[in-house]
């Protein structure tokens, strides 16, 4: 089978962006609902790429691991967000990386960190660079010269298994489905599915501290790591293999979130699960988003913690195709590998039918016998096999989780494509308080369709929780509005600006799961205190002391 090759501006595989029909069709659909749309353009093609001549040439032993190829380059300029795409489907490149390596071991990294130290280089990690707020950007200022990218993708091995702990060691540089891969002869799972899932990577998940399937309880990667490996420029951490400590501030977390502006988390111990047996779903339909707030707080509160607890508003639900008229629907799913789920839907049912919900279909439930666990301790991992068709982000079964899937694994595909189309969209997201969500949506909501009226002539915003916590929801907001031909990246501009000054004036976070990278930094210094970021810079002053480490990303360069 032929190798498949990846955009090297876009989501995805080259192979996987739709067709010219189904754009053109996309457009006629789109027209509806936004008035203009254009015909969709080309995508850029590979053969007309241009990059700057390299800034820097490497010693031999260097050489073999890295490559100055115009296409890698171009591909590892960016990483995936709105601005990225549109900026790759533009064909410019001018920012690309000197170098892209590839290194396969640790002492490579040093002899890298060596090097970039000596001659004034930046380093910019690469997982799957999937980053959507400017985590893999190249920019060299200051004394910098130039800057080289590391991608990690040939560091992805699952190491170790300790079946009686669930713990697994899986090298950073793991995709989604490379780590299942490995898993699944063991019948363990990470079940950690971000949308970003095929490309994204271990290593790239505890640098922006993702976010997952699971809407309750394990909703961040966080929740799954039990110990890291960091080589950074003034030597290696590894933290402790323990279940929990109360041994200082946990030395973990300052890398969990670090963005590469450390050092490189080369692996980690993660905790793995059987893959689920039994699985419930169903969907319950709302009058409005305010009685399916209302019902999601309260079972957010019960202590079910369901895998999917998903609300979307009404003009969410109707463009995935999943009601007709307006209403506020709420997926939930279940899932154990222990144990049926019967009480546990029911008890969720009767919830949220309290409180006004319709659950109109009746609950599916599966249950499936898929894998007994081997009683051995740490064992070397089989030979990889194909991944399971199950394995996938189990949201539900029943019919409107499953149309729900289908657009969530085809979503990436269509943002590239809706930039061909000149459209401008993007999603953002945030947590608060249940106590201050109503005000924050509001506001939202009034900065965002006022911005995109000003910028764009109109415009449509959406809303969905993608997780739920007892305390508060994440509410993840899409937009789309018409864009002007080549002003695309400022109507975006004065939408994002609109939106997170809406979310910091209201006491919500600037990003629930997508990291701060270069993008939201100047509202993330407003967030933290200045005496932890200037913590922080003291800690990035010790790891990367001559500030090599993807400067600009997360901790502001000095000056
Ligand atoms: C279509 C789409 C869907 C997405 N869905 C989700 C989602 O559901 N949940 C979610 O949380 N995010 C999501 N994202 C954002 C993105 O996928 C995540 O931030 C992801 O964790 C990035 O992983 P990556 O391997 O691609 O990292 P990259 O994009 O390569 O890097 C991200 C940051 O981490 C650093 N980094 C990467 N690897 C390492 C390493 N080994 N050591 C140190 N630093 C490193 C980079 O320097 C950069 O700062 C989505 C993005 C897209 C485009």
């Amino acid at each position: 089978m032929a190798e498949r090759v990846r955009s090297f501006w876009g989501w995805g595989y080259e192979e996987s962006f739709p067709n010219d029909d189904a754009r053109k069709e996309l457009a006629t659909r789109l027209r509806a609902v936004l008035g203009h749309v254009p015909e969709p353009l080309s995508p850029p093609s590979a053969s007309a790429i241009v990059v700057p001549e390299p800034r820097f040439t490497v010693p031999v032993e260097l050489r073999s691991l890295g490559t100055t190829d115009t296409r890698e380059r171009a591909r590892h300029t960016y990483g995936r967000g709105y601005r990225d795409l549109v900026r790759g489907f533009r064909g410019d490149f001018a920012a690309a990386p000197d170098w892209v390596f590839y290194p396969t071991e640790e002492s490579q990294l040093t002899l890298l960190f060596r090097f970039c130290e000596s001659e004034a280089i930046a380093l910019v990690p690469y997982g799957g660079g999937t980053s959507v707020v400017g985590g893999t950007e190249h920019v060299a200022s200051g004394r910098l010269r130039g800057t080289a990218c590391v991608d990690l993708s040939r560091m992805d091995k699952v190491l170790a298994i300790d079946t009686a702990s669930r713990t697994a060691r899986i090298q950073a540089g793991a995709t989604g489905p490379r780590i299942a891969q490995q898993l699944a002869p063991q019948g363990l799972s990470l079940r950690h599915y971000p949308q970003s899932y095929e490309f994204s990577t271990l290593g790239g998940w505890i640098a922006t501290r993702a976010g997952g399937h699971y809407a309750t309880l394990y909703t961040h990667i966080d929740d799954l790591v039990q110990a890291v490996r960091v080589v950074t420029p003034a030597g290696v951490i590894e933290t402790r293999r323990v279940p929990a400590s109360a041994a200082g501030p946990a030395p973990e977390r300052l890398f969990l979130g670090s963005e590469g502006a450390f050092g490189i988390i080369t692996e980690a111990w993660v905790r793995v699960q059987p893959r689920p047996r039994w699985r419930a779903s169903a969907s319950v339909r709302f009058a409005k988003f305010s009685d399916g707030v209302a019902a999601t707080r309260v079972l957010s509160q019960s202590g079910l913690f369901p895998s999917n607890c998903r609300l979307l508003d009404e003009r969410e639900a109707m463009l995935h195709g999943i009601t007709q008229v307006p209403r506020a629907v709420l997926l939930l799913a279940f899932e154990s590998a222990d144990h049926p789920l019967e009480p546990w839907m029911e008890r969720a049912l009767s919830i949220a039918s309290d409180l006004g919900g319709d659950c109109d279909e009746e609950a599916t439930y599966t249950a499936e016998i898929v894998y007994s666990l081997s009683p051995t301790a740490v064992s070397r991992p089989p030979a990889p096999s194909v991944a399971p068709a199950s394995e996938l982000p189990n949201v539900g079964r029943d019919a409107d989780t499953a149309t729900w899937r289908r657009s969530f694994l085809d979503a990436p595909y269509m943002q590239s494509a809706l930039v061909s189309l000149g459209v401008v969209c993007d999603t953002f997201e945030t947590a608060c308080s249940w106590e201050r969500f109503p005000e924050l949506h509001a506001a939202v909501t009034r900065s965002v369709e006022a911005a995109m009226r000003t910028a764009c002539g109109g415009g449509t915003l959406t809303c969905r929780f993608t997780h739920v916590y007892p305390d508060g929801p994440a509410p993840y907001y899409t937009f789309i509005a018409p864009g002007r031909a080549g002003a695309e990246l400022e109507q975006w501009d004065a939408i994002k600006k609109a939106a997170t000054d809406a979310i910091l004036a209201n006491e919500g976070t600037v990003t629930h799961h997508h990291a701060v990278g270069r993008l939201h930094r100047p509202w993330w210094e407003k967030e933290r205190s200045d005496l932890y970021g200037s913590t922080l810079s003291a800690a990035k002053e010790r790891l990367d002391p001559h500030g090599i480490m993807n400067p600009g990303c997360l901790i502001g360069t000095k000056t």
